[in-house]
């Protein structure tokens, strides 16, 4: 869904206007896209809104049929060729510059032919050498706005990780909601499906007094700019540079248009695709029965996927894959929820990098609901202060087993994230890990490997009988290091025939595995563990994000070796 702005529908007529004047094309010509290109600057209200909604474009002061034309087609695709055969009639160099937002064509030819400037990151240089600010009729604030305009094209390219945007998101939700006219607030978007990174955020609701809730959500402390405020929509810019859209919407149609935001784009189009075999027309108002035209709308979603005869689809499936073809089949299974886990197998403590003490970990853990958790703080090698030597080690698994005497209910499996040296072996006595209820092991050295080696290096450590699981299998930071070059596939098969299990580390900056290896390696029947991998009690919360990515890995709790209670995870570790 690309939003077009109106002033971004003003820049594009006025571009024309400029660059037919280059040309010396006849003057009655260009005043036409000039005032037109004014008269939508000023519009009170959303062209885009208005072309949804069949208004008549012609409405507006200085727009005739050629021009609404050239809007429709703008707002419907997100370009107009007229303009783009134009701008190829430039030079290349001119054309990239009027990509900016606040450079036109005059500007952009100057740049171009007085400071040889080609690219953004040319005239991104040339800003802040001085360069641009010292043409003259330029000057400093012209260059400041369009070094700005440069940034804010930058933060929409950027898309975020979950982990950071969430919380900020529900912050301002939570907020939200202390309004009573704003009904059914929802995040939609890559958020609601829970992505690894998203982009803008969309918020949806409904209210009777629009005017009063966009005028609190511009007004919240969190908004670092207000970046458009129209009648029913207004976007904000947060702190992290994230850019957040509310959407007030019509009751009645809140259903479609919920599903239709969420997207995915791809799951839309097959949904289309689906609707039109049974002559049925979708769009974010409603199905149109095609043969009556009749319009049904729907105020949930599920109303909307039973009239095209599907079962629900949960947002995380919503990628266009075969999700469609599932629910066709009444096929989508019930995916694991948070409330199915029942313990946390990979924590660290104050032994090693950790902050909490196993007993004030254990005793977050079990006010949570859980019923056991697995302690699993680091091996010496890995070269940290802390990690455990096995005097220390043993020293742990006493107090371990002295707290346990003490807590009702509730069991610490005593444990250790031991590390896989580069040859494959493991950096402790394999008589010590065999005294252990459950051994992590992962790579956390000599991570350039290439794949052969690293490959055979983490199949011996699964191989190994005294490793349970594999922790973060790819070793990849989101957005910082990219994953170890290894043969996923002979991983997991590896996995599936010794019965070892492999993590979905929850902590939002390694999401690992991530959804499309969780799914492989379910299909392969190897049993998965998601765990935090927490370094405090507070990180104990990181856990949803873990069950994101297993949803979106189509997991159901039976996948899942933590969702069982305590006598049959201890089965399992002892059957290995
Ligand atoms: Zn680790
Ligand atoms: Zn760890």
């Amino acid at each position: 869904m690309r939003v077009v702005k109106n002033s971004a529908i003003a820049k594009v007529f006025s571009d024309i206007a400029d660059l037919l004047e280059i040309k010396g094309e006849i003057p009655f010509k260009i005043r036409a896209y000039q005032k037109a290109a004014r008269a939508i600057d000023h519009l009170p209200t959303e062209i885009e809104q208005m072309v949804k909604e069949g208004g008549d474009l012609k409405d507006i002061p200085g727009v005739g049929e050629a021009i609404a034309k050239k809007i429709t087609e703008l707002v419907t695709t997100g370009k107009l060729h007229y303009y783009e055969e134009l701008r190829a009639e430039f030079p290349e160099g001119i054309s990239t510059l009027l990509d900016i937002p606040g450079v036109g064509p005059k500007i952009a030819i100057r740049l171009c032919n007085e400071l040889g400037i080609n690219t953004i990151e040319d005239l991104e240089g040339a800003i802040l050498d001085g360069r641009v600010a010292s043409l003259p009729r330029l000057g400093d604030k012209v260059a400041e706005n369009i070094l700005r305009q440069i940034q804010a094209m930058r933060t929409k390219e950027r898309r975020i990780p979950i982990g950071e945007a969430l919380p900020v998101v529900e912050d301002i939700m939570a907020e939200l909601r202390q309004n009573p006219d704003l009904r059914n607030l929802t995040p939609a978007g890559s958020l609601r499906r829970f992505r690894e990174t998203v982009g803008d955020i969309d918020l949806m609701g409904t209210t009777d007094d629009r005017e009063r809730i966009l005028d609190a959500f511009v007004g919240l402390p969190q908004v670092k700019e207000v970046l458009a405020m129209g009648g029913t929509k207004a976007s904000i810019l947060v702190p992290g540079d994230l850019q957040i859209d509310l959407r007030l919407v019509d009751h009645d149609s809140f259903g479609s248009l919920l599903q239709y935001f969420t997207g995915s784009k791809q799951h839309n189009i097959a949904l289309r695709e689906r609707g039109h075999r049974q002559k049925l027309k979708l769009s974010e108002y409603g199905i149109t029965d095609l043969e009556s035209g009749v319009i049904d709308k729907f105020t949930t979603e599920e109303a909307f996927y039973e009239r095209l005869g599907l079962q629900f689809i949960p947002p995380e499936l919503r990628e266009g894959q075969w999700e469609v073809e599932r629910a066709e089949q009444n096929a989508i299974p019930r995916l694991i929820e948070p409330g199915d886990l029942k313990g946390d197998l990979h924590l660290h403590t104050q032994w090693s990098d950790g902050h909490d003490s196993i007993e004030s970990i254990a005793l977050a853990a079990r006010a949570r609901g859980y019923q056991y958790i697995a302690i699993t703080d680091h091996s010496a090698g890995r070269g940290i202060a802390r990690g455990l030597n096995e005097e220390r080690l043993r020293r742990q698994i006493i107090e371990i087993r002295e707290l346990n005497e003490r807590m009702d209910g509730f069991r610490i499996l005593a444990g250790i994230e031991v590390d896989i040296r580069a040859d494959g072996t493991l950096d402790l006595p394999e008589d010590l890990l065999a005294e252990l209820d459950i051994v992590f092991a992962a790579v956390h050295s000599a991570m350039n490997q290439e794949q052969d080696k690293m490959t055979q290096r983490i199949l011996r450590a699964i191989k190994n009988p005294h490793v349970h699981v594999l922790a973060h299998p790819t070793c990849r930071l989101l957005g910082e290091r990219e994953p170890i070059r290894a043969d996923l596939e002979a991983i997991f098969r590896a996995a599936a025939e010794t019965n070892t299990a492999l993590e979905i580390n929850a902590m939002p900056s390694r999401l690992d595995l991530k959804d499309i290896h969780a799914f492989r390696a379910k299909e392969l029947g190897v049993k998965l563990i998601i765990a935090t991998d927490a370094h405090s009690s507070s990180q104990l919360d990181l856990i949803r994000f873990g069950v994101g990515v297993a949803r979106r890995g189509w997991c159901e709790a039976k996948h899942i070796l933590n969702t069982s209670p305590l006598e049959d995870v201890e089965a399992f570790l002892k059957h290995r």
